[in-house]
C-alpha cells in the first residue's frame, strides 16, 4: 500500500472485536474504530479520558462473527475542581456584557488542574475570537469554558462547528447579569456531542457563589 494511506490507517486503525476475549487495550492516546457484532464503535483514548461510543449500526441482519461491544466512559481523575468553575464564572461576570473564555488544563504527571484565560483577539456581546492559552509541560485541555454575556447558556451552531474535532468537556456560562447565571455543559468527542442534562450541583453552587468572588 502507498505510504500516505499506510500512515493514515496506522494513525486511525480498525480493529475486529474478538468473540472470546476482551478487545486489547489501546496502548497510547488516539482513536480507533471497533467493528463488533452489534455495530461500529469509535474508541478514543486520552490521558484524562477513555471512551467508547457506537457510531453506526448494520443496515441488514447479516452475521458478523465478532464479539459485542458496549459504550463506556472512564475519567482518569476524580472530578474537575468546582472552584475553577467558580473562578471562570467570576471572569464571565467581569467580562459581561462581552463574552470571554478560558481553558481548564490538567497535567497527567502532576495531577494538577488550573484555569488559563484564552488570549482574546476580539469580543463583544455575541462573539469571541481568541487564541488558545499557553500550555505548560504535558497539560491537556479538559474543559473549554466560554460565556454568553447576557444571553442564556447553551450551544450555538457556531459552538458545534468549533467543537467538532475536539475531545474535551465544554462549559458555557450565560445570563451573566443575573444573580444566578445559567450554565450548560457537554462532552465533545470527535463530533459526538453529549449534553449533560444534569450538570454537577457543585458546579452550579460554584457559579452561583462566584458573585461574591
Ligand atoms: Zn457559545
Amino acid at each position: 500500500m502507498n505510504i500516505l494511506d499506510m500512515t493514515l490507517q496506522r494513525s486511525f486503525p480498525t480493529v475486529m472485536v474478538p468473540r472470546n476475549e476482551p478487545v486489547a487495550e489501546m496502548q497510547s492516546a488516539g482513536e480507533r474504530l471497533l467493528i463488533a457484532e452489534n455495530g461500529v464503535f469509535l474508541e478514543i483514548r486520552r490521558s484524562w479520558i477513555s471512551l467508547v461510543r457506537q457510531v453506526a449500526q448494520f443496515l441488514v441482519p447479516t452475521a458478523v462473527p465478532y464479539g459485542r461491544m458496549v459504550e463506556s466512559t472512564k475519567l482518569h481523575f476524580d472530578r474537575v475542581p468546582p472552584d475553577l468553575i467558580g473562578q471562570f464564572a467570576a471572569m464571565a461576570r467581569m467580562a459581561h456584557p462581552n463574552e470571554t473564555g478560558a481553558w481548564i488544563l490538567w497535567s497527567p504527571t502532576t495531577l494538577a488542574f488550573r484555569l488559563a484565560p484564552v488570549g482574546i483577539l476580539s469580543h463583544d456581546g455575541d462573539s469571541l475570537d481568541y487564541e488558545p492559552p499557553a500550555v505548560l509541560g504535558d497539560e491537556l485541555l479538559v474543559v473549554d469554558c466560554h460565556s454568553h454575556g447576557r444571553h442564556p447558556a447553551g450551544f450555538s451552531p457556531k459552538d458545534d462547528k468549533d467543537d467538532r474535532h475536539d475531545v474535551k468537556m465544554a462549559l458555557v456560562v450565560g445570563n451573566c447579569d443575573r444573580a444566578k447565571p445559567s450554565i450548560a455543559a457537554r462532552l465533545c468527542a470527535k463530533g459526538i456531542f453529549e449534553e449533560t442534562e444534569r450538570v454537577p450541583m457543585a458546579w452550579y453552587e460554584a457559579v452561583w457563589a462566584a458573585e461574591s468572588v
